[in-house]
């Protein structure tokens, strides 16, 4: 099975998506996390990609597409996985679709994740990654059981740079902008499966798996 998250930033999809995987055997396929990790071991790719991330920009679609090309299409690559966070831009899904063309492949599911602003801000506020397993926390909905420790692995837990109040209202704008136009782009397939994104991770979860199996 082979899915994409929608979604504006902070509505979820990493965490629904996590949940998936265990529950289902995917890989996630977080670009936020390659990049990260790329910046992290100032690779090329990171050192291209840091000046955008943190301004909250997007990275430019040629690098994106590469990224995942590679991640994707390879003797390696997993043949069941969620795509979380790409594609982010019309351009990215036209060349994703290209490639799933030329792979003679298809996506099955796009779930759209959907939930208003306030709530969004507040989320990002409030979310901690942890340095080492990535996963996502949040202090007020879903805190880990010693503060600034994963509960999973016992690493150390951090905000985001681009979490900080300064770069979300960047993020949520450029979203509306170069993202929900993404909605529209799909709609033509039948396969945009829309969650209710407001409640606690488990309850938005259990919406979302009803998506997927029916
Ligand atoms: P995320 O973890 O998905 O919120 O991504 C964090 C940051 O990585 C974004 O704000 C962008 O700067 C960059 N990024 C991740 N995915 C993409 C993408 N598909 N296109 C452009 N930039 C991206």
């Amino acid at each position: 099975m082979k899915l994409i998250m929608l979604g504006p930033p902070g509505v979820g999809k990493g965490t629904q998506a996590q949940k998936l995987c265990k529950e289902f055997d995917m890989k996630q396929i977080s670009t936020g996390d390659i990049l990260r990790e790329a910046v992290k071991n100032k690779t090329p790719l990171g050192e291209e990609a840091n000046s955008y991330m943190t301004l909250g920009k997007l990275v430019p679609d040629s690098v994106m597409l590469g990224l995942v090309e590679n991640t994707l299409f390879n003797d390696n690559a997993p043949t069941s996985y969620i795509l979380d966070g790409f594609p982010r831009t019309v351009p990215q899904a036209e060349g994703l679709t290209k490639l799933f063309k030329e792979h003679n492949d298809e996506i099955d599911i796009i779930l759209l994740f959907e939930a208003d602003s306030s709530m969004i801000v507040e989320r990002l506020s409030a979310r901690r990654t942890c340095k080492d397993c990535k996963t996502v926390y949040n202090l007020i909905s879903m805190p880990p059981k010693t503060e600034g420790v994963c509960d999973h692995c016992n690493g150390e837990l951090y905000q985001r740079d681009d979490d900080k109040k300064e770069t979300i209202q960047n993020r949520l704008k450029i979203y509306t902008k170069q993202t929900e136009p993404l909605v529209d782009y799909y709609s033509t397939t039948g396969k945009v499966k829309r969650v209710e994104a407001a409640g606690s991770p488990n309850e938005v979860y259990q919406l979302t798996r009803k998506q997927i199996v029916k």
